[in-house]
Order: C-alpha cells, then sequence, then structure tokens
C-alpha cells in the first residue's frame, strides 16, 4: 500500500481526520501509485485559512525586503533539491526529465526577478493640495489568497502565484491539482523547512470540490487560478458574490503564422517545441500553424519530418522527448479531437493514433500528429485540444491569416515567422493576444507579464512588475506635518 499523506498546515503535517482519499499514478506506468490523498472537506479547508489568517498581520508587518530574504532561502532550498523535484515531476505528470528541470529552473529564475520585487513595492508621492502636508500612496497586502492549480506544470504554476503573494505579504493556502498533489505538497514542505514563518504557506490537497469550499471560504481576499476557462468562470462568478479579487489564466487556440521566414527549418523546429512541449498540454501551446497555400506542401513536408524525430516513451528515460498525457480521460479527449476532425475532412498527415504496444503499454501514450486542411469552421481549428496535435490552416493572403489567427474565443499568446518588418508589425499590432512573439517560439521571459486576453484571462497576468498590482491594494495617505 502506498503512502498517505495529509495537508501541510502550519508548517507541519497533518494527520487526515477522515478516510476519503484519491491516488496519484504515474501516466507512463497505470501499475505505479505515487501515493494516496486527502479530500480535503470544509473543515479542513477551513483549519489552513484559519492558519493563514493568524499569520497575516505578523507577515504584513514583516519588511518586505526581510520576507524577501525568508522567500529567497525557501527558493535556494528548491534550487539545490531540483533533480529530486524534477524526478518527482516526470513520475506524477509524465513530461521527460530534462523538461522537468527546464521547468524548474524558470520557476527559479522567475522567482529570483520577483524576490527582487520585496525592495520595489513603491508607491507615489504626489503634489498635495493643501499646505505643509505630505501626500503619499502605499502598497499594502491584500490578504490570505488562495492558488488554485492545474496539473501540467506542477511546480512553475505554483510559483508564479505563491512568490509574489508572499512577497507583498499575504499569506497562502494552495490547492494543487488532484492529479499532481504529491509534486505540489513537495514543494510546500521544502519551503517550510527552509524556514518561512508557520501559517504563511499552507497545502491542502482534493478536488475541484475543495477548490470550492477555498474559494467560497470568509477569510480569503484574493483568488489565483490556471486552469480550464469553464472552471475560471465558475470561480470567478462565486468571488465576485463577495467582491473577491481573481486572477485566472485559462485555456488558449495559440496561432503561428509561418510567411516567407528568413530560416524556415528553424521556424519549423521552434514551432514544433512550442506545440509538443508537454505533450501539447500547455495553455501556451503552439496549436494551429497559418501558413500561405502556395508553400502549404513544403511546410507540410518539413513538420512531419520533425514530428518523426519525436521520440515518445517514459519520461525518465534518457532519450524520450515526449511523454504520456495525464490520464485516460485526456487521451480519450485529444483521440475525439482527432477522430472528429477527420471526418470533418481534414488529413491526418502523421500520426493520429494511440501508442498501444510494448513499453506504451502501460501507459497514456498518444502519436505526435499533425492535421492538415483545417479550417475555422472544424472543431480541431476552434476548441483547445491539449495534446501532442499540431494542426495547419493554409490561407490566401496575409488578411486572412490575421483574420484566423483572432477567430477564436481564446487570447493567449501568438506568434509569427516572417522576414518582412512590415508584415510582423501587422501581426504585432492586430493579433488578439496577451503575449505574441516575432520569430521565436512561445516562450516567455522570466520578467515580463504574463497573461491573455478574451477567454484566456481576466485579472493582472502574473509574472513580472505587473502582477504585484494583484496582490496589493493602495492606500492613501496624508500627512499634515504642520
Ligand atoms: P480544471 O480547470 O478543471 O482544474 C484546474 C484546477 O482547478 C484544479 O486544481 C481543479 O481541481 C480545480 N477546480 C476544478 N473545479 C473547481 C471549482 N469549481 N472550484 C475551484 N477549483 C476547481 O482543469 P483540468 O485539470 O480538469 O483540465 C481540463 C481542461 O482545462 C484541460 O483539458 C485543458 O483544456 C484546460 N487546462 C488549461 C490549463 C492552462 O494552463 N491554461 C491547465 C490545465 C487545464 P482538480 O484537479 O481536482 O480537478
Amino acid at each position: 500500500m502506498s503512502k498517505k499523506y495529509g495537508n501541510i498546515i502550519n508548517g507541519s503535517w497533518q494527520s487526515p481526520s477522515h478516510d476519503v482519499e484519491f491516488e496519484s499514478m504515474n501516466p507512463a506506468n497505470k501499475q505505479e501509485c505515487l501515493g494516496r490523498f486527502v479530500e480535503s472537506d470544509k473543515n479542513e479547508v477551513d483549519e489552513a485559512v484559519t492558519a493563514a489568517k493568524e499569520a497575516s498581520v505578523k507577515w504584513a508587518g514583516t519588511p518586505a525586503p526581510e520576507r524577501s530574504r525568508l522567500i529567497q532561502e525557501a527558493v535556494n532550498v528548491i534550487d539545490e533539491r531540483k533533480k529530486e523535484l524534477a524526478e518527482l515531476m516526470t513520475k506524477e505528470q509524465g513530461k521527460p526529465l530534462a523538461e522537468s528541470l527546464g521547468e524548474i529552473n524558470k520557476s527559479i529564475a522567475e522567482s529570483h526577478f520577483m524576490i527582487g520585487e520585496g525592495y520595489r513595492l513603491y508607491g507615489n508621492t504626489v503634489p498635495s493640495e493643501r499646505e505643509n502636508t505630505w501626500a503619499q500612496t502605499v502598497r499594502v497586502p491584500v490578504g490570505p489568497v488562495a492558488v488554485i492549480t492545474p496539473w501540467n506544470f506542477p511546480i512553475l504554476t505554483p510559483l508564479r502565484k505563491i512568490i509574489p503573494a508572499l512577497v507583498t505579504g499575504n499569506p497562502v493556502v494552495i490547492k494543487p491539482s488532484e492529479l499532481t498533489p504529491l509534486t505540489g505538497l513537495k514543494l510546500i514542505e521544502m519551503m517550510n523547512e527552509a524556514g518561512l514563518p508557520a501559517g504563511v504557506l499552507n497545502a491542502i490537497t482534493g478536488s475541484g470540490k475543495t477548490g470550492q469550499h477555498l474559494v467560497r471560504h470568509p477569510s480569503i481576499r484574493a483568488i489565483s487560478f490556471t486552469g480550464s476557462t469553464q472552471t475560471g468562470l465558475a470561480i470567478n462568478q462565486i468571488a465576485a458574490e463577495r467582491m473577491v479579487r481573481v486572477q485566472a489564466e485559462m485555456g488558449g487556440k495559440n496561432p503561428v503564422v509561418i510567411w516567407d521566414p528568413s530560416d524556415l527549418q528553424a521556424a519549423i523546429q521552434q514551432t514544433v517545441s512550442a506545440a509538443f512541449l508537454c505533450s501539447g498540454q500547455r495553455c501556451t501551446a503552439i496549436s494551429r500553424v497559418l501558413v500561405p497555400r502556395s508553400d502549404q506542401k513544403l511546410i507540410e513536408q518539413g513538420f512531419v519530418e520533425a514530428l518523426t524525430k519525436l521520440q515518445p516513451g517514459d519520461g525518465s528515460k534518457v532519450q524520450t522527448t515526449i511523454g504520456p498525457l495525464i490520464n485516460e480521460q485526456q487521451l480519450n479527449k485529444v483521440e475525439g479531437f482527432v477522430n472528429r476532425a477527420a471526418k470533418e475532412g481534414a488529413k491526418i498527415l502523421t500520426g493520429g493514433r494511440r501508442l498501444t504496444d510494448g513499453e506504451f503499454q502501460q501507459g497514456y501514450f498518444y502519436s505526435a500528429t499533425l492535421v492538415s486542411d483545417v479550417d475555422d469552421q472544424m472543431e480541431i481549428g476552434r476548441e483547445e485540444v491539449f495534446g501532442p496535435v499540431l494542426c495547419i490552416q493554409p490561407v490566401d493572403t496575409f488578411e486572412e491569416a490575421i483574420r484566423l489567427s483572432n477567430h477564436t474565443e481564446y487570447g493567449l499568446t501568438s506568434a509569427i515567422f516572417t522576414k518582412h518588418l512590415d508584415l510582423a508589425g501587422r501581426f504585432v499590432d492586430s493579433v488578439q493576444s496577451g503575449m505574441v512573439h516575432v520569430n521565436h517560439g512561445t516562450t516567455p521571459e522570466s520578467h515580463m507579464p504574463f497573461g491573455g486576453l478574451k477567454a484566456s484571462g481576466i485579472g493582472q497576468g502574473s509574472v513580472g512588475h505587473i502582477t504585484k498590482d494583484f496582490f496589493t491594494d493602495t492606500k492613501s495617505v496624508y500627512i499634515k506635518y504642520s
């Protein structure tokens, strides 16, 4: 029987007070159970939020540079133990080990920038209308923050929320995804062991129901969520009733336009990375490639060659470059999308099937898939697949490429590869996405705002300086000194 884990509240592990539990499994090996976890009920959620609330006055009163110093120590421990954390992530989430390590390194880089913000929580000094008076604004923490995260980036997404919340003086209660709870708990354990004050960082496990208890808790003053648009909407509705702010990062149907690039091979290679990292289970995954009809065949040929070089397998094997999907449900979902696309008239150029032989038997593997002749009326041209599937959409004019790029409810990220500066400029100005890249894939930088437009995001984006605005309120202060 695998180990049973409780919540982490007030800096220590809790023994579960009831038996309702769920398991976390290795998606590359269905037989391997990594642990059993508690489905936290309303009382357990209350314990965690109460711990956060009790810690909030002292944490908010701790000078921001000192908070940053304590958080830096926690991040140092993550850095020292990243190999252990990456191996666990690969077992629980499935992504190749190199990707897990890359994710942790990126989280550390983002954390470093944000920790520095502890020295830059500036307000404004404003000329007063009165004599002998100073008028100024100061930032104050908003209050205990709920962090709700999905399974695709079990370290990056939590840290993107936890670090800015803590730096700005807010204690946190996190609920990691029920599909990757162990990686989430290990992260919180390490950070607490590094010396964060008790109650400042708490973790509870459970499903969406536990998430709902957390969102509804009266002491939670802000909610930072990443996941599906549907759940983001549901959380926002509940939060609106209590006038609690929500930061939500949701899905994407991200386009890349390849239009006479200076280096077609580089454009293809970077698009393949952007599309197939984490087996395509990324909100920022490129899922549509818009190409001039005249170049379609040449570009398709390049993509087919690149996809056949991807090496599927268990992420803990060195040679693996594309791991399994997270579970059976996700596998069925991806398979359904591709099958329906074929029925609607799209062509499957490579892939398009489950991998079930030999070592693949025990996991949720789907081949890297290229679907061609997709149009905006097809389901696969509009909806987020969240799997290893890339679509080619031929167009007749550049205007059509821009129109189709925007023809989706989402607006997360986008890219264009072209040697024509005027086309790049038109694309940057017209594309409706929170992030846009010219002549490289969709990997964002560690100090730039990350977030989406339309159904991809609400509230200030995370990462970079603007995320401070989400986690703080502004207080206007008047000081009449004589
Ligand atoms: P969800 O949005 O359902 O889950 C994300 C997180 O929210 C999880 O921790 C989940 O708990 C929790 N949750 C679910 N329902 C509620 C609720 N009503 N109130 C509070 N918390 C809740 O995403 P899924 O993981 O189920 O994935 C479904 C689809 O969402 C994917 O196929 C993909 O299309 C999209 N997605 C997008 C992501 C992104 O990065 N933009 C990330 C992940 C998913 P639990 O894990 O227990 O369900």
